[in-house]
């Protein structure tokens, strides 16, 4: 009895929630809850948190929390609430109160949200926002990419030139609509508009440029149209012909474009997707999901390789293109020049995309920070995130340590940074490969938004210790305290801060390249590691890369290297296939390189290794781009083979034995599919015994697969289950790429426990 009657006794409470909570509908939903309810008080932003303040009672109040957790909008993310008695005080209604900004601390930013279907059926039905392609709620539209500082509050966005009208303001200060307080409303009156460039010829008013565009890509010309985090290339993704000239124009010769279906009933009939795979494609972070093949599109789409990146419709003008667009199905890539960034603004779009499109369409709000599509595969069940922008940065990634300060310069060729913020790392959205003028740019500019929008000063500097990487230079110039980390630990630690381990585990990191603190380049390396410190315990050995850097072009290369260490010159008569593509002069000249020792820097890259085995097998001398010959390697595979090759193990792991018997295969005919196939499998083994002769050693029983080899699905597929079934305790990516896309996240986590054990020293 006396406990009743306390719970029903009415306090005044302030309950503070943490989190993603800003800029994703969470103040009209705690609203419309308080007013179901019957609550009176007030809930507001702050850059901290989001703040409710109400009068009731405890079992009341309990209840409203349970639910704030239970009903909180899709793209929120709730880290904890917590609740106390405040000062009393009593109110007459409900209500939602203007944002103070009260400190630096942080404050999470939504990434952007793809179209909801309460706005899709808004476009058809609400009179001034009929066929309106800009509209928006409280649950759904752009956020990050059009933030230039925080609170989120419509002045600190890209919409501050828009005056709202009458009607879009009505429905932005009524508590009771769905556009209460988003902060983009818009609508035909008073919000952006398209406009489509055709030549000389400027095309207004939507429903003539939808039709336009519409008849544009179905008779096969190129479209560059504006997206949400920068330009798109798009075009029949089923016109042969039209597929081909883009590839032509982007100067991409085989890259695999992205394409975006009508609906998932579209997808299913191209590629296989399976469940996990459908619901990562319809969330409401819209990314591109690479799919198995089921029947092609155009050729040049993928250019033979079995797999589609495919994505779903998140624009609101996505929807309206499809509905008058007769093919299912547009290659949509990003507008760019080969590695350039993609365009973000519409001036360099009309002068860099027009020449090589046959129409440009743009529209008048800015896009303030760049992304591009993000990119995941499913293995295992699980996403894994391949390339993380657009409806995913700046999500933080969660630590248990302190990380304040830190900034980490990334790596080089994929290049994303990290900021640290308290116990967040902001990860940034996907640079690019820094040596392109352009992107170093949007790097040190992208540098200079998450410091301002997050509020932080870096105050140390954490970076690769590769001495000519763009991002290693900056972090001298910045002039600040600075910690150089090496590349295969910062791998292993950043899957070891996605999954808050922080202890001695086995690392195994395969990537291509990466500097080693030998001076030699490492890449197929098993690491005993904590985020402090790691040793070195095993690699592949070592080979040389006659020409240096020539040889992520020319993966011929490698395979010589391999061979001529194997065989020396005696190799040149075996009469091999690969062996007739290649220029005689080319060939002797990399001979004469291997035998004199010169400009053939040493490598352990498994990546190499990769790039050996697809030229000898004759499926990728020649690279056009970015880890091609590993791509088409595995592409080849026959599935359900058992077999491997033998390898050596010492000192370090030897891949004599495998060539050998590759070379036996091939001179047997065996079937390039299931020579990939047993080579993978080796891969597979080497891993499986080397990390149990660590285990044997050591105790160590987590092991962890980071670096861009884990990229293959194969591998990844394969030998997670392997390790499981010895008992391993098996931790890959899933939130942040394996590539070197993640590796800041690592840099940031080794150089915070550097800092912590340098200051329990002092
Ligand atoms: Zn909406
Ligand atoms: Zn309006
Ligand atoms: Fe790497």
């Amino acid at each position: 009895m006396k406990n009743l009657k306390k719970s029903t006794h009415i306090h005044t409470y302030l309950i503070e929630v943490k989190g993603l909570v800003q800029g994703v509908g969470f103040r009209p939903f705690i609203y419309r809850l308080a007013i179901e309810h019957g609550l009176k008080g007030w809930v507001k932003n702050t850059n901290k948190n989001v703040l409710v303040c109400i009068n009731t009672n405890e079992t009341t109040l309990k209840r409203f929390i349970k639910e704030i957790q239970s009903k909180s909008p899709p793209a929120s993310d709730i880290i904890s609430i917590n609740h106390t008695k405040t000062k009393s005080e009593i109110f007459s209604d409900f209500r939602i109160i203007a944002s103070s900004d009260i400190s630096d601390e942080i404050t999470e930013v939504s990434p952007d949200i793809a179209v909801c279907d309460d706005c899709l059926e808004d476009m058809k039905i609400q009179e001034h926002r009929i066929s309106y392609p800009f509209l928006n709620c409280t649950n759904c539209g752009p956020r990050f990419t059009i933030i230039r500082d925080l609170p989120y509050d419509r002045a600190n966005t890209t919409m501050s030139g828009f005056t709202m009208c009458e009607t879009c303001r009505s429905e932005y200060y009524d508590a009771g609509d769905r556009r209460f307080h988003a902060q983009p409303v818009a609508c035909n009156n008073c919000g952006p508009e398209y406009e489509l460039i055709i030549q000389d010829n400027h095309i207004r008013g939507i429903n003539k440029i939808l039709k336009q565009t519409a008849n544009l890509i179905d008779t096969g010309k190129i479209v560059a149209i504006k997206g949400q985090g920068g330009f798109h290339l798009a075009c029949n993704a089923l016109n042969e012909e039209a597929v081909d000239r883009l590839r032509k124009s982007k100067y991409r010769e085989g890259k695999p474009f992205a394409v975006m279906f009508r609906d998932v009933e579209s997808i299913k009939k191209y590629a296989l997707l399976n469940s996990i795979e459908e619901q990562e494609i319809i969330l409401w972070r819209r990314p591109i999901v690479i799919l198995k093949a089921k029947k092609s599109l155009a050729y040049p789409v993928s250019s033979g390789l079995k797999t589609i990146g495919c994505m779903l419709p998140y624009m609101p003008f996505h929807y309206q293109l499809f509905e008058l667009l007769k093919t299912p199905v547009i290659v949509l890539t990003s507008g760019n020049l080969s590695d350039e960034p993609i365009i973000i603004d519409n001036k360099s779009a009309v002068k860099i995309l027009r020449p090589i499109t046959d129409a440009v369409l743009i529209y008048n709000r800015d896009i303030y920070n760049r992304t591009d599509d993000s990119v995941v595969m499913v293995v295992n069940e699980t996403p894994r995130m391949l390339r993380r922008s657009r409806g995913y940065v700046p999500n933080p990634i969660r630590l248990k340590f302190d990380v304040n300060g830190i900034l980490a310069t990334g790596a080089e060729l994929v290049n994303c940074f990290c900021l640290g913020k308290g116990n967040y790392a902001i990860l940034s959205q996907h640079i690019g490969d820094l040596k392109n003028f352009e992107t170093y740019t949007f790097y040190t500019e992208s540098i200079d938004h998450f410091q301002k929008i997050f509020r932080m000063k870096a105050e140390l500097i954490a970076h690769d210790m590769h001495p000519d990487y763009l991002s290693t230079k900056w972090a001298i110039e910045a002039g600040l305290k600075k910690t150089a980390i090496q590349h295969h630990h910062a791998h292993i630690a950043s899957a070891m801060a996605e999954h808050g381990l922080d202890e001695k585990v086995i690392g195994v990191s395969f990537d291509g390249t990466g500097y080693g603190d030998d001076d030699n380049i490492w890449g197929g390396e098993f690491l005993i590691s904590d985020l402090n410190d790691y040793s070195r315990y095993t690699h592949f050995e070592y080979k040389p890369m006659p020409g240096g850097d020539m040889v992520t072009y020319e993966p011929w290369r490698m395979a010589v290297s391999y061979l001529y260490s194997i065989y020396g010159e005696d190799f040149l008569d075996f009469k091999l296939p690969f062996l007739r593509n290649i220029d005689k002069e080319k060939l002797r000249i990399v001979v004469q390189m291997l035998g004199d020792k010169l400009n053939s820097p040493l490598t352990s890259g498994a990546g190499r290794l990769f790039d050996a085995i697809a030229a000898l097998l004759n499926i990728c001398t020649q690279s056009e781009f970015h880890a091609e010959a590993p791509m088409r390697l595995e592409s080849a595979i026959i599935h359900g083979i058992k077999d491997s090759y033998p390898f050596s193990t010492g000192k370090t792991i030897g891949f004599s034995d495998t060539f050998k018997s590759v070379l036996d295969d091939i001179r047997k005919g065996t079937s390039e599919g299931i020579i990939s196939a047993k080579f993978h499998n080796t891969i597979i083994k080497v891993v499986e015994k080397t990390v149990n002769s660590i285990r044997q050693e050591t105790g160590l029983k987590k092991v962890i697969l980071s670096g861009g080899t884990f990229q293959n699905r194969y591998l990844l597929a394969n030998l997670e289950p392997a390790l499981r079934n010895f008992g391993f305790d098996v931790y890959a990516h899933s939130l942040i790429p394996c590539n070197d896309g993640g590796i800041a996240l690592g840099q940031l986590a080794i150089a915070a426990k550097r800092r912590e054990s340098e200051e329990s020293e002092e």
